[in-house]
């Protein structure tokens, strides 16, 4: 699983430095290593941009996986850089912003956006495959979810858009539902697609997320 993320635009991120004049740069060797937005290359590039801008980068790192727990003891590696910032610009996913902040008694600030969590199909190619949403209905799918495959997350079927197999959002993608009618077929479960699914209940998955196990 890969957490996909997308760099914000440079104005935003700039807007976000303005009060700091001396900055640290983290990135990630996992996830935003493979998607191109937090590797050596991309803390490279924002270290030189922002450099053109005036600000002065006390440092940067690629933590091997930003959102473990070893992200402390990368961390302290780098005290001395990170104690002469007044902010760290951290280029991970929001669990590695989160992760750093824990450590980190100084402004910490997401140069990405987190878009999703997928499954790379083939290298480079990502693909969501849940959206978490608390009510899982892939048993009556052939495990193809509709939320996140189906560009309106339709759960009771195709819209009148279907075209030829394809989606009406997007012609180069096929429809969520034919995916899910041939396997259904495939398995001899067509009854599937008569059953009524009641509308999403977003209530349901809880806010804040906590799951204790006694
Ligand atoms: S229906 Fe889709 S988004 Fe919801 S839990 Fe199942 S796989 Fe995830
Ligand atoms: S054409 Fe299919 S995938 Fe596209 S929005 Fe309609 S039901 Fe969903």
């Amino acid at each position: 699983m890969k957490s996909i993320t997308r760099q914000k635009p440079f104005e935003e991120i700039q807007e976000q430095l303005e009060p700091f004049d001396r900055i640290f740069i983290a990135g990630c060797g996992t996830c935003a290593t493979l998607t191109e937005t937090g590797g050596v290359d991309q803390v490279r590039e924002m270290s030189d941009q922002l450099n053109e801008l005036g600000k002065r980068i006390s440092g940067t790192t690629v933590i091997p996986t930003a959102c473990d727990e070893m992200t402390s003891e990368v961390m302290k590696e780098h005290n001395r850089a990170i104690g002469d910032a007044n902010c760290i610009l951290v280029m991970s996913c929001a669990l590695g912003v989160h992760r750093i902040s824990l450590y980190i008694d100084k402004p910490v600030i997401p140069a990405l956006d987190t878009l999703f969590i997928a499954v790379e199909d083939t290298p480079g190619n990502f693909h969501e495959v849940c959206a978490q949403c608390g009510q899982c209905v892939l048993g009556e799918t052939a495990g193809i979810c509709p939320i996140t495959t189906c560009h309106k997350g339709l759960v009771n079927g195709p819209c009148g858009g279907t075209n030829d197999g394809k989606c009406e959002i997007d012609r180069e993608k096929d429809c969520a539902w034919t995916l899910i009618y041939n396997r259904l077929k495939e398995q001899n479960r067509l009854y599937l697609m008569k059953k009524y699914n009641p509308p999403h209940n977003f209530q349901v998955t809880p806010r804040p997320g906590v799951l204790k196990i006694s």
